[in-house]
């Protein structure tokens, strides 16, 4: 196996960065290497699975503790022990600090105490690429994801199939043992986790060759989830049950769908409602027009009235997105923008002045009122 690279590495954050820090990483990593960009391209897929697997951990403080204190070796479903709690020789601080202080919530250790409990399936996350239209509509989409999974080899007992895993005889399965340890507050009884069994409570003689031993293993999973009408950028759908499967009987975590939705060319999203530029020429602005404007449902007919100015905006009622509730939908706003010719020939040249002419009076009261402001403005 390749030698792994450091998960705060791969997500190019700091050891102590705040779980936003994590996230925001994340997401751009993941963005840049999802494979909806990339298709056919090897190199980002395995990037998007590193970044993915990165998060899945540093993301999850019970394994990124795990992680800061064993390194791989800590959460890595497949070096024997399980995606568990791979705690070594060492004395657990926590446990220490519980016998001292009667048992302090935040150090997880009443969670070790058993390690046959059930326990629930990490969530995962993963990340879709969407279009505006399909987002403005609602589609159906195939998400691809990593999880850690049950093996379907042992059954996630880790022994390999026809054999079974022992109950520990040194800790009768329970994964602790209990030790009188000398401190300088005198003899104090501890629990910590069983040398002989690494906290597992079970031994495992001939370990699963597809898991390892460990019970668990990493699979690529696809899943088709509905994503409805409204939906907007950045906006996570919850995919109930898609996450890391349990442990003992546990439930499965969730799937967290990060959606990201495409720029259109044409419009732009704001709230529910829809806005677009219509260009227009001068002629058209000045003498109204019949144009035709694009909405999501389709080419829509509209008369621009005559003397229209540059920035107008008229509304097309209902014609923005759908409300996620399901209940009717934004507006469209439609923003005129004159166009004005930017090279003449003289001919044209000779037509706006002649024209410009004719308008002059009609202008000329509004000009010199301008002026006059001027000249108040500079005093002169
Ligand atoms: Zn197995
Ligand atoms: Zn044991």
């Amino acid at each position: 196996m390749a030698e792994k690279r450091d998960y705060y590495e791969v997500l190019g954050v700091q050891r102590g960065a705040s779980d936003d820090e994590i996230k925001k990483a994340y997401r751009k990593s993941a963005k840049k290497y999802h494979p909806d960009l990339h298709p056919g391209d090897k190199v980002a897929e395995e990037k998007f699975k590193e970044v993915n697997e990165a998060y899945e951990v540093l993301s999850d403080s019970e394994k990124r503790a795990r992680y800061d204190q064993y390194g791989h070796a800590g959460v890595d479903p497949n070096f024997g022990a399980g995606g568990g709690s791979p705690f070594g020789q060492d004395m657990d601080i926590g446990d220490i600090f519980n016998s001292f202080f009667g048992g302090f919530g935040g150090f997880g250790g009443g969670r070790r105490n058993n390690p046959n409990a059930p326990r629930r399936g990490n969530d995962v996350e993963t990340q879709v690429v969407i279009t505006f239209e399909e987002a403005a509509k609602g589609c159906k989409k195939t998400v691809t994801y990593n999880n850690v999974e049950t093996c379907d080899d042992c059954h996630g007992t880790g022994a390999q199939k026809g054999t079974q895993a022992k109950t520990c005889s040194a800790c009768s399965g329970t994964g602790r043992v209990t030790v009188n340890q000398r401190s300088p507050f005198g003899v104090v009884q501890t629990q910590r986790a069983c040398d002989v069994c690494r906290g597992k409570g079970k031994i495992i003689d001939t370990p699963c060759q597809k898991c390892r031993g460990g019970g668990r293993i990493r699979k690529q999973r696809r899943v088709d989830i509905t994503i409805p009408a409204g939906i907007s950028d950045e906006q996570i759908l919850n995919v109930g049950g898609h996450g890391n499967s349990g442990q003992n009987g546990g439930p499965a975590g969730d799937l967290h769908v990060y959606i990201k939705v495409k720029p259109h060319e044409v419009f732009e999203r704001r709230g529910d409602d829809v806005w677009c530029e219509m260009p227009i020429s001068v002629a058209q602005a000045m003498l109204g027009s019949e144009v035709v404007v694009p909405t999501l449902d389709g080419k829509v007919s509209y008369t621009v009235h005559e003397g229209t100015q540059q920035g107008d905006v008229f509304k097309l009622k209902g014609k923005g997105i759908p409300h996620l509730n399901g209940r009717g939908r934004g507006d469209q706003y439609v923003r005129m923008n004159i166009e004005i010719p930017k090279s003449l020939n003289s001919k044209q040249k000779k037509a706006v002045q002649e024209l410009d002419a004719l308008l002059t009076d009609k202008n000329h009261a509004k000009q010199k009122s301008f002026r006059e402001k001027i000249r108040k403005l500079f005093g002169d």
